[in-house]
C-alpha cells in the first residue's frame, strides 16, 4: 500500500492534461481526490506495484520492479482504451531493496518538467498529471521535502517486464503477457498468424520512431535499461536526462554514466541492443523450429537500423527544408556535414535550428554564421544549404515546426527546482512549463528560456535524483 502524507498539498494539478483526457478537474481539488493521490485513501481496489527484471548498464539484474511507485488503476480512455495513472515516490513497495521508496520535491518537479516538455513537442512521453507535497522530509546527500508525482501512462510494461516474465515464469509467463500486451495495447494484432513476430515489429519500430525523436530535438534518455524501455513505445523515466546545449554526438549528462553507454549518438544501438532482448522472451512463440525462430527475429532486428535512419533523415529534411528532389544519400551527407560542423564550432543544437528556420524565411544569415568559428567555414557550409534548400513555402512553413525555439534547457530546469526547493517560488517552474507547453513560439518576455547558458550557468551533470 501506498504510504500515509502526514500534510498532503496539491503543488501542481496539470488541467491541459486533463482536459485532454476528457476529466472534469473537481474531484482532484477535492479532499477525497487529495487523499487518494496522496496516499491517505482508502483504495478499495489494492493499488499494485510491478514485478520486472532488467538489464542496467548491461549487467543482469534478475528482480527490480516499483520500489516506489504504485499504480492506482486505469482511466478509461475513448481514444486509445485505457491509461495508467500511477503514484511515484509513494513509500516501500516489495522491489524497494534499501530504498526508502520515497521521492524529492526536486526529481518530481524534474519529472514534471521535461516529461511535459517532451509531450510540447508532440513526443510520445508517459505524463505528468499532478505534484503533490508529502510533508515528510526525505533524507538524501541533505534533508528535501517530499512530494509525489502522478504519472500517467499508455502502459507501464517494459522490455524487463518481458524480461521478468521468462526468467520467473517461462515459456507460459511471456505468452500471458504478450496476449496481454496485444488484447490490450495492438488489438488489430489478435487474429494474426504470426502475431508474436509482428508485435515484434510494432514494438521495434515504434522504438526506431522515438529514438529517432529524441535525437532530432538534442535529447539525451541518460539510462536506457531495460526496465525504462516502454512496450508501447513511450518515453519513460526521466532520470538523468537531458536536452543537450552545444551538440556533440558523444555528449553524456548522468552522473553515473561513465562510459558515455548512453550517449546521444549511442540511442540507436543501446534501444536495438534492448530489443534484441525483448526478441529474445519472444522466440518459442515465433517459431516451434529454433532456427526457424532465430532467423526470423533477426531480419526483423536487421530492420531497426533503415527504419531508425529513415525516421532521423526525414526529420533532418524537414529541420533543414529540404524537399523530395534531393535523394536520401544527400540529406544523410548533409546531416553529417551539418553536424559535424556543429561539433567542431559546439554549436548550441536549438539555437542552430532556430536561426536556420528564420534565415530559411528570409531574414538575414549573418546571426547563423556567427556561430561558426571560423568564417570560411561558416560561408562554405550556408553555400551548400542554400544549393539544396527548398524555396516552397510550405517546406519553409513546415520548419518551424521541426525546429523548437525552446527546450528544457538544464539551467533553467535546475533553477525552477531550486527556487520551489529553496524558496518555495513556483513562479520560474510554472513559467517554464508554460513556454514548454508551446515550444515553438516563443513568447517575447520568455526569451531568456530560449538563451544557452553562461559559462557560469551551465549545469555538466544530471542525477537520477532517487
Ligand atoms: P531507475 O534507475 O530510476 O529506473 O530505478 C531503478 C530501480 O530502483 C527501480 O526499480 C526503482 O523503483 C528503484 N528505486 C529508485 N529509487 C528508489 C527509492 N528511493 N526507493 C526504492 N526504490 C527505488
Ligand atoms: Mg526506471
Amino acid at each position: 500500500m501506498p504510504v500515509a502524507s502526514p500534510s498532503p498539498k496539491m503543488i501542481e494539478l496539470n488541467t491541459n492534461l486533463l482536459a485532454v483526457l476528457g476529466i472534469a478537474p473537481q474531484w482532484f481539488d477535492s479532499d477525497a481526490g487529495l487523499a487518494t493521490l496522496s496516499g491517505n485513501g482508502d483504495y478499495a481496489q489494492p493499488p499494485i506495484a510491478m514485478a520486472y527484471a532488467a538489464h542496467q548498464f548491461g549487467h543482469w539484474v534478475p528482480l527490480l520492479g516499483d520500489g516506489r511507485a504504485h499504480m492506482l488503476g486505469q482511466i478509461a480512455d475513448t481514444t486509445v482504451g485505457s491509461i495508467d495513472v500511477q503514484l511515484k515516490g509513494s513509500g516501500r513497495t516489495r522491489f524497494s531493496r534499501n530504498g526508502d521508496g520515497l521521492a524529492t520535491l526536486g526529481s518530481v518537479l524534474r519529472e514534471y518538467i521535461v516529461s511535459e516538455a517532451m509531450a510540447g513537442l508532440g513526443i510520445p512521453s508517459t505524463r505528468a498529471l499532478a505534484v503533490i507535497g508529502t510533508g515528510k522530509k526525505v533524507m538524501r546527500e541533505e534533508v528535501f521535502p517530499g512530494a509525489l508525482l502522478v504519472r500517467t501512462a499508455r502502459s507501464h510494461i517494459r522490455v524487463g517486464s518481458f524480461q521478468f516474465a521468462a526468467t520467473s515464469q517461462g515459456e507460459d509467463g511471456v505468452k500471458a503477457l504478450a496476449e496481454f500486451v496485444i488484447a490490450h495495447y495492438f488489438p488489430e494484432l489478435t487474429d494474426r498468424q504470426e502475431k508474436y513476430l509482428e508485435l515484434l515489429e510494432v514494438v521495434i519500430d515504434r522504438q526506431a520512431s522515438l529514438v529517432a525523436q529524441w535525437m532530432l530535438v538534442g535529447f539525451i534518455h541518460g539510462v536506457m535499461n531495460t526496465d525504462n524501455m516502454s512496450i508501447v513505445g513511450e518515453t519513460i523515466d526521466y532520470g538523468p536526462c537531458a536536452f543537450m546545449d552545444e551538440f556533440h554526438p558523444e555528449k553524456v549528462f548522468s552522473s553515473i554514466d561513465r562510459n558515455g553507454r548512453y550517449a546521444w549518438g549511442q540511442q540507436p544501438s543501446i534501444a536495438l541492443w534492448n530489443l534484441a532482448q525483448f526478441a529474445g522472451t519472444l522466440m518459442p512463440f515465433i517459431h516451434p523450429d529454433a532456427n526457424e525462430a532465430e532467423t526470423l527475429v533477426k531480419s526483423r532486428l536487421d530492420n531497426f537500423a533503415p527504419q531508425f535512419r529513415h525516421a532521423f533523415n526525414t526529420g533532418m529534411r524537414r529541420k533543414l527544408c529540404i524537399d523530395d528532389s534531393v535523394s536520401s544519400e544527400e540529406i544523410s551527407n548533409l546531416s553529417e556535414t551539418t553536424l559535424g560542423a556543429m561539433t567542431e564550432s559546439q554549436i548550441d543544437f536549438t539555437v542552430f535550428f532556430d536561426l536556420l528556420t528564420r534565415t530559411a524565411a528570409g531574414e538575414s544569415s549573418a546571426s547563423l554564421l556567427q556561430l561558426f568559428k571560423d568564417d570560411g567555414k561558416g560561408e562554405a557550409w550556408l553555400a551548400l544549404w542554400q544549393s539544396l534548400r527548398s524555396d516552397n513555402p510550405d517546406i519553409i512553413k513546415g520548419m518551424r515546426e521541426a525546429n523548437p525555439a525552446i527546450i528544457a534547457r538544464n539551467h533553467r530546469v535546475e533553477e525552477a527546482i531550486e527556487a520551489a526547493v529553496k524558496h518555495r517560488d513556483f513562479s520560474p517552474f510554472h513559467r517554464l512549463c508554460k513556454a514548454l507547453a508551446d515550444p515553438y513560439n516563443v513568447d517575447p518576455a520568455d526569451t531568456k528560456l530560449q538563451t544557452p547558458p553562461s559559462q557560469t550557468e551551465r549545469v555538466t551533470q544530471t542525477f537520477c535524483g532517487t
